[in-house]
């Protein structure tokens, strides 16, 4: 693009800090794209939105009160399991876990309450695992 489709005006490939808001609250995310240098207007490739998709959804489950990707992956770590385990123990199906780190989905919010017990040792992970059906528990006898 080299010429703004709403004023002609002359379009070049910039990174601007760009004010996002979400629920009366913001925050400022350097966002890469194509601006026009007479109205201002941005305009956003996929690939330019994918840049700043994570900063975004993590600033969201911030506000809603939900873990961000790195809270979680830290509280799944801490309990030795890898994605394919943590999704066999709590559910969600097989890429559940690669989905919540990854922001293309948010946990649920039990799930989220329960990692947050876990996490300050109000629950241990041994209480969960001897509630796990048995099947569970010989897949990952390990854990
Ligand atoms: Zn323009």
């Amino acid at each position: 693009m080299t010429n703004c489709p709403i004023c002609n005006g002359k379009v070049e490939y910039n990174t601007e800090l760009t004010t996002y808001t979400y629920k009366s609250h913001e925050t400022q995310v350097s966002q890469s794209g194509e601006y026009c240098l007479e109205c201002k207007e941005a305009f956003l490739s996929p690939k330019d939105l994918k840049s700043t998709r994570l900063e975004i959804a993590n600033f969201k489950r911030e506000i809603d009160h939900f873990l961000t990707t790195d809270e979680l992956k830290r509280i799944r770590k801490k309990l030795h399991i890898n994605q394919q385990e943590a999704a066999s123990i709590f559910g969600g199906g097989i890429r559940a876990f690669h989905k919540y780190e990854t922001v293309e989905v948010t946990q649920s919010k039990p799930l989220d309450i329960l990692f947050r017990l876990i996490d300050s040792n109000k629950i241990s992970f041994e209480d969960i695992k001897n509630i796990l059906p048995q099947l569970v528990k010989t897949t990952f006898s390990k854990i």
